[in-house]
């Protein structure tokens, strides 16, 4: 389970596992898709290398690959 702002409603949900519909893991991370309570298909980007230079950690993301 994680937070995300969706781009359709603009809303800060919260994404339970029952709404991701595939997990794809790139060199970039991981790339979540999910379904938003608003029906808006939606992907985020996840895991350690997500956004960041391979130097900069970022653990707190990967509680939330966990939870999912
Ligand atoms: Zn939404």
């Amino acid at each position: 389970m994680f937070a995300h702002r969706c781009t359709s409603c603009t809303q800060r949900q919260l994404i339970f596992p029952s709404q991701v519909t595939s997990l794809v893991n790139t060199d970039h991370g991981i790339i979540v898709a999910f379904t938003c309570w608003c029906g808006a298909d939606q992907t985020m980007l996840t895991g350690k290398n997500a956004g960041t230079p391979a130097a900069t950690p970022a653990p707190a993301r990967e509680d939330a690959v966990a939870a999912a």
